[in-house]
């Protein structure tokens, strides 16, 4: 018999896809728009479209979803260092 385990709830927004391009993105990568462009924007853009928008280069944006992640945002899920 098939068993669906839900996934530990988490407090984060649920995963999008981006006005421009329709390509799908993480839940972090929304809230990226939610943090450099509008904590009430409904238009949410992928790094790639943000970052034209932004003149940022898409591996600049996530390293920002990295440090604010470590920073403990609340718009972003938690991080958990798994190194140590
Ligand atoms: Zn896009």
């Amino acid at each position: 018999m098939e068993f669906y385990r839900k996934p530990v709830a988490v407090a984060r927004p649920a995963d999008e896809y981006c006005a421009e391009c329709d390509a799908p993105m993480t839940g972090d990568e929304a809230a990226l728009n939610y943090k450099l462009v509008d904590k009430k924007t409904t238009r949410l853009l992928c790094p790639t479209c943000l970052g034209k928008r932004l003149e940022l280069k898409p591996e600049t944006l996530r390293e920002m979803i990295t440090l604010f992640r470590k920073q403990g945002c609340t718009l972003f899920s938690p991080w958990v260092d798994i190194d140590t």
